[in-house]
């Protein structure tokens, strides 16, 4: 692993020289000055060794010559008068450990550079790059790491990571770990806390590292900091939503005079039919049959009122976005409850084609029913000037299954259509052709069906009317 290609501890540069400094002085004292018989010169590969921890090439040769010089050095210091020819077979075998041992220090301490060589080059990163084992006990941790969450290396090695870094997922920890063993890979958004104590927000990717029987070992760990992406995103957010909310009470004051109608009418049926009821108490003979059905024609028509009004205070309402599972067609019946006097006051047919089965979504309800009211008002504007033939809303329902299950809302009109020059620009702000419009109608629908994972086309046959179609991902597992 990583941590084993990196450099050595500090206090390990001052004591290993030492040792090795006094084991050559002893080896050569007892060399030289004991009567032992014995090839004594082979503990020379012992200082090698060690020197080949903190010695670069040429000065672990120069060691290994100094070792070689003292074997023979002591060789010639005891047996000058008399070469005996075990003695000279011990400093020959002495000589040879020595030249092997050196051979393999300097091909170990090679490959060792290599590595300490790749390893520093993620230091290069300005990604905070980590690696923990399947304890979850940090092992490495490079300067990137070090500059984003202010912990040294000496201070986060060994650490564990939530202990650390206090970690809040986007998901259970055990999903994650479960996707990492699966595929080997995860990546998602991460809260982080730095040593400072504040919070940082990671774009993180995580590698899983196995072993040769495909054990997981370690999980290398590459975070890029998003924080002040986050905050220009959620500023934007809720810049959008501000807006959003502006053009919802744009376009529901297009159609309050249809609204308060649609209020008003039932409201008035309320007095007219207590009126009755009470008439029909007052007889000689009262008739209850007829109060009772009074009565009830009262309780439906207070019950429409305080629908619409329900319908309407829910979209006038500020929310933030609340994703909840949903139906389209019962969405679409919020929105005709909303729409249906203005068709009546438009005198434009609405053809309702909706699919049979269920259409499970899972969105904002105020947000949808927003870019299907503002779709079909549009609709409806667009076909006022038609004289030679119905004008006709459709709105239609079904599911489609392409790569994914989609759930399709199609809103027509047979109005002038649109000029294909123009097609293309609809969905930008501020684009209109209504001498009171604004123009953000189109551009808050395709933010609105985006935001859903979603996508919304404009087509049109000039002269014959346009259509636009909303495309939205269906909820899988109620599908
Ligand atoms: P606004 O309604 O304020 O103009 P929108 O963004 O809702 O803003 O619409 C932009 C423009 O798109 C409209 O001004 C109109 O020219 C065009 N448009 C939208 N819907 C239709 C439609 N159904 N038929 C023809 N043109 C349309």
């Amino acid at each position: 692993m990583l941590e084993e290609a990196l450099p050595s501890s500090k206090s390990n540069t001052y004591s290993y020289p030492a040792l090795a400094l006094l084991g050559a002085v002893a080896i050569f004292l007892i060399d030289t000055f004991t009567p032992l018989e014995s090839a004594i010169a082979v503990l020379y590969v012992a200082v090698i060794v060690l020197s080949a921890s903190f010695l670069s090439r040429a000065g672990l040769l120069a060691i290994a010559a100094i070792c070689a010089f003292l074997t023979f050095a002591s060789f010639v210091t005891v047996h000058w008068n008399d070469v005996e020819s075990s003695a000279a077979i011990r400093c020959l075998v002495s000589l040879s450990a020595i030249a092997v041992t050196t051979l393999l220090a300097l091909k170990n301490n090679r490959a060792t550079h290599d590595l300490r060589d790749q390893a520093a080059l993620l230091d290069l990163t300005h990604d905070a790059i980590y690696v923990r084992n399947d304890k979850d006990v940090i092992t490495y941790w490079n300067t990137g790491a070090e500059q984003l969450y202010g912990w040294r290396r000496e201070e986060a090695v060994g650490r564990s990571t939530v202990d650390l870094l206090k970690c809040k997922f986007p998901k259970p920890i055990e999903e994650i770990a479960a996707e990492l063993s699966e595929v080997g890979r995860w990546q998602g958004e991460i809260t982080h806390t730095k040593r400072d104590g504040t919070e940082v927000i990671v774009a993180s990717r995580w590698s899983l590292q196995r072993d040769d029987k495909g054990r997981p070992v370690a999980t290398m760990i590459t975070n890029n900091d998003i924080t002040e992406q986050q905050r220009a995103e959620d500023a934007l957010h809720t810049a959008q939503a501000e807006l959003a909310h502006v053009t919802r009470l744009t376009t529901l004051g297009e159609l309050m005079a249809s609204i308060a109608h649609e209020v008003n009418q039932p409201l008035a049926a309320v007095v007219t039919n207590g009126e009755a009821a009470l008439r029909w108490l007052q007889r000689d003979v009262p008739d209850l049959n007829e109060v009772h059905s009074s009565l009830e024609r009262m309780i439906s028509n207070g019950r429409r009122a305080s629908d619409v009004i329900a319908r309407l205070r829910a979209l006038t309402r500020k929310t933030d976005l609340i994703r909840t599972p949903l139906d389209a067609n019962e969405l679409l019946d919020d929105v005709l409850l909303l729409i249906e006097r203005e068709l009546i006051a438009r005198d434009v047919a609405l053809n309702l084609n909706l699919a049979n089965a269920p259409l499970p979504l899972l969105g904002d309800r105020v947000q949808l029913q927003q870019a299907v009211i503002n779709l079909a008002v549009n609709a409806i504007q667009a076909m006022s000037a038609i004289a030679d033939r119905r004008r006709t809303l459709r709105i239609a329902t079904r599911s489609e299954q392409t790569e994914a299950p989609l759930v399709v809302i199609e809103i027509s009109d047979n109005g002038p259509g649109i000029e294909p020059s123009v097609i293309n620009k609809l969905f930008t702000a501020f684009y209109t052709t209504k001498s009171e419009g604004m123009g953000m109608g189109l551009s808050i629908c395709r933010s609105i069906v985006e935001s859903h994972g979603g996508r919304i086309i404009a087509s049109s046959e000039l002269g014959q009317g346009a259509t636009f179609t909303v495309h939205l991902p269906a909820r899988e597992e109620a599908a």
